[in-house]
């Protein structure tokens, strides 16, 4: 599927192994919804992909249970059966999916050189960056003990089951605040639990979040723990912690939803690739094409706003169509 084996640097030869170089065409980075469906068309396009699946093979959506907002799911689907067949379908046009990690990354040449796991080197003629963003958590062993059992950093996604029931959201920013809105549609209470006595939220969110019923902002509290048996019956949270009036305060809840932010993971990227203050890989809008020609980033690895499993595929889509595009114009 490959094309041999073929160093011409000379200081290559020197510095790696040639059993450890491989040259590919389209080398797919990360195995989310937009991963795999990059794969897809780049696959069907006879780009001959090559994708490296990542720490958390499926991405984020391994994590949630049911999935019921992807299209074509009448009947819902969970996390792991979707990005299962989500990869079957990038296997069965040839996609070479392969474990590992990528460790390093140089951009500054023509061919894109990408390290795996620190030893095996791909350069490639396109890369699709794929890498997704890591929900921000508390640190709690809670969240790990009753991660899938009311532990969610996605109201989006997991937020439905949580319909006329009392959950808390954490955190005090716009996410937070768009997460307690939407939680406030479909549950009896929601809590927004605030470590400050500001929200970071846009004026306009907070306005709505404050006059929004049935939600109660617990301002200055922090979470120490959660409870239940076996799932998440409530929290134990500190208000005013390591002050001298610091008090326990106990809530009944069935879903606790962290929104304290993500990570995108763009760290081995930054040397090379425009980013926003956050770390989000700068993209041309309406493309996936980055700063660095031959260079295309999709999913939550650059998109702050959406984070959508159904957006994460669109997205792949684009970066899969504008590396072909990019590869015909280049070899014309
Ligand atoms: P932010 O970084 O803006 O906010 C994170 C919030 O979580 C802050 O309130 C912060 O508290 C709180 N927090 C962080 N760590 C902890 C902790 N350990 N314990 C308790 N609370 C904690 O992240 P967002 O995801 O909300 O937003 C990211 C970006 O995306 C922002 O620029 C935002 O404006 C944007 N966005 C825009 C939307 C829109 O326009 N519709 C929707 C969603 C996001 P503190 O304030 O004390 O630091």
């Amino acid at each position: 599927m490959f094309k041999s084996l073929d160093i011409n640097d000379d200081q290559e030869k020197q510095s790696v192994e040639p059993t450890d170089v491989e040259k590919v065409k389209c080398l797919i980075i990360g195995s989310g919804p937009a991963g795999y469906t990059a794969a897809i068309y780049a696959a069907r396009a006879n780009l001959n992909p090559v994708m490296y699946e990542g720490l958390q093979p499926g991405g984020q959506l391994t994590t949630t249970t049911e999935v019921e907002n992807y299209p074509g799911y009448p009947e819902g689907v969970t996390g792991p059966i979707m990005m299962e067949d989500l990869k079957k379908q990038a296997q069965r046009f040839g996609t070479d999916v392969r474990w590992g990690m990528a460790t390093k990354a140089d951009f500054s040449n023509n061919v894109h050189k990408v390290w795996i796991d620190n030893k095996t080197l791909i350069e490639a003629e396109t890369v699709i960056i794929a890498t997704g963003a890591t929900a921000k958590y508390l640190g709690l062993e809670d969240e790990q003990k009753y991660a899938g059992g009311g532990v969610s950093a996605c109201a989006t996604c997991d937020g439905f089951f949580y319909k006329g029931k009392d959950v808390a959201v954490v955190g005090g920013g716009d996410t937070a605040a768009e997460e307690a809105m939407y939680l406030a549609g479909l549950c009896k209470k929601v809590y927004l639990i605030v470590r400050r006595d500001v929200l970071r939220a846009s004026k306009v969110m907070a306005d709505r979040v404050m006059k929004t019923p049935n939600i109660e902002i617990l301002w200055k509290h922090q979470t120490k723990g959660l409870f239940g048996d076996g799932v998440v019956e409530g929290a134990n949270l500190a208000k005013n912690l390591g002050e001298e009036n610091e008090e326990e305060v106990k809530i009944k809840i069935d879903g606790f939803f962290l929104a304290i932010g993500h990570t995108p993971n763009s760290e081995i990227f930054k040397d090379y690739l425009e980013t926003d203050d956050v770390g989000y890989i700068n993209t041309v809008p309406g493309t996936s094409k980055t700063n660095v020609p031959g260079v295309f980033a999709c999913g939550d690895v650059q998109d702050s706003h959406y984070r959508q499993a159904v957006t994460a595929a669109g997205s792949g889509c684009m970066a899969a169509i504008d590396a072909e595009r990019y590869l015909s114009e280049k070899n014309a």
